[in-house]
């Protein structure tokens, strides 16, 4: 009996003639989460068998697979010789103990003198045998016992199915350039966008000495919890520090965020073009803070020349949000209570609707472009 664990893609199926692409980009990303551990892939019809690895790295194998985009399900399976004994003998490890259960034979070795039905009544009958605690449900059963004779002589058993991620394989939707803050929404958003296969990069503003570095340690770890989704991130750290003391000594207070944010996608611009990210992310939700209304949004994405901005959270309430940074493992880190840029600053009474000629007129008091360039000179490249 050997260890294996399968691990069925979703979507990739619907891809038609790039089929071979999705697959390939697929199989790396695996190859790439699974990096450290002994293991071989193997491609099977319709599916992967991760098999030649140590029992006990299995969870940590299953682990890792489960962050991986484009896993469907994962069974962790036996594989033995095709011979009902042998077949049986695996089936009894996955003894559910107590509770309905239901075979499940799917033959592939046409050769085999028992037909799938066939197998499904003597393992379950042996089963029954073996443990009579338990019985036998067909439409609504507690425990699948997954039975699949394959062509090669061998058999995989296997129990319950376990849920993947879902999504799209990274890299076979383009590069994305993610605003990340420390906050909740933005990591969220990045996973989101990942998770239909683009790669992300991310960019960081911060405002040294006004925020801290526990401030920026903790963006560095919300973009290696989001780089185990995306195969790993880039994380551009920005320093806009003058730009936010220039706009609070020379202009209206409360356009402070208004402007802010205007700087911010410039420079994300400009840092996307350079590492061939198509668009710029930001975990903006329609009126969840006064800076997000729908004339904010349109102030601060009028700066943004020949990029879309994907605002993949824009519709969600932020007890959705929360839910999904929890999933994903970065809310514990989100909540860690450190000052963002975007609090420095902050007015009693931001601008809710900004009107584009009155932040134009403000806009107008300083040196932009100059500004741009000192903070794009502060650039640090962190490799996540
Ligand atoms: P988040 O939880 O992502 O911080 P938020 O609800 O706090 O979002 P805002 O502070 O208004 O909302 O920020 C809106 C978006 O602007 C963020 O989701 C992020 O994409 C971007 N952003 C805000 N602050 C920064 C920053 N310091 N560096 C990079 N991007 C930022
Ligand atoms: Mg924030």
């Amino acid at each position: 009996m050997e260890n294996v664990i399968i691990v069925r893609y979703c979507e990739i199926h619907l891809k038609g003639n790039n089929r071979g692409f999705f697959e390939r980009v697929f199989a790396e990303n695996m190859e790439k989460a699974l990096k450290g551990i002994k293991h071989v892939i193997r491609k099977q019809s319709g599916r992967y068998a991760v098999e030649e690895f140590a029992v006990s790295e299995t969870d940590e194998i299953m682990r890792r697979l489960q962050k991986v985009f484009g896993v469907h399900t994962l069974s962790v399976a036996l594989k033995v010789k095709t011979d009902l004994d042998e077949i049986f003998e695996a089936v009894k490890t996955f003894n559910p103990q107590v509770g309905s259960f239901k075979v499940e034979t799917h033959r592939a070795d046409k050769k085999f003198p028992l037909n799938s039905m066939q197998i499904n009544a003597e393992i379950g009958g042996r089963l029954l045998a073996y443990n009579r605690k338990l019985s036998v449900d067909v439409h609504n059963p507690q425990t699948v016992i997954g039975i699949d004779l394959r062509e090669n002589g061998t058999s995989l058993v296997f129990g319950n199915l376990i849920n993947g991620v879902g999504g799209m394989p990274v890299g076979t939707a383009g590069k994305g350039m993610l605003l990340i803050s420390g906050g909740i929404d933005s990591p969220v958003a990045g996973y989101m966008m990942a998770k239909r296969g683009m790669k992300i990069e991310c960019v960081h503003f911060h405002s040294y000495p006004y925020t801290n570095m526990q401030a920026r340690e903790k963006v560095e770890e919300l973009a290696a919890v989001l780089g185990e989704y995306s195969c790993g991130t880039t994380l551009n750290v920005v320093k806009v520090t003058h730009i936010q003391e220039e706009i609070h000594k020379k202009c209206n207070g409360d356009y402070v965020v208004t402007l802010l944010r205007r700087f911010m996608m410039r420079i994300a611009e400009r840092l996307a073009k350079k590492c061939g990210a198509q668009c710029l992310i930001t975990g903006e939700s329609l009126g969840q803070v006064a800076s997000q209304t729908i004339e904010g949004m349109t102030s601060s994405g009028s700066v943004i020349e020949s990029l879309p901005i994907l605002r993949p959270l824009c519709g969600f309430d932020k007890n959705e949000i929360i839910e999904r940074s929890r999933n994903m493992g970065a809310f514990d880190i989100s909540i860690r209570p450190y000052e963002d840029c975007c609090t420095v600053f902050l007015p009693k009474h931001p601008v809710i609707h900004p009107k584009i000629s009155d932040v134009l007129a403000e806009e107008a008091k300083l040196d932009v472009e100059g500004l741009i360039n000192e903070a794009l000179s502060t650039l640090e490249i962190v490799k996540i």
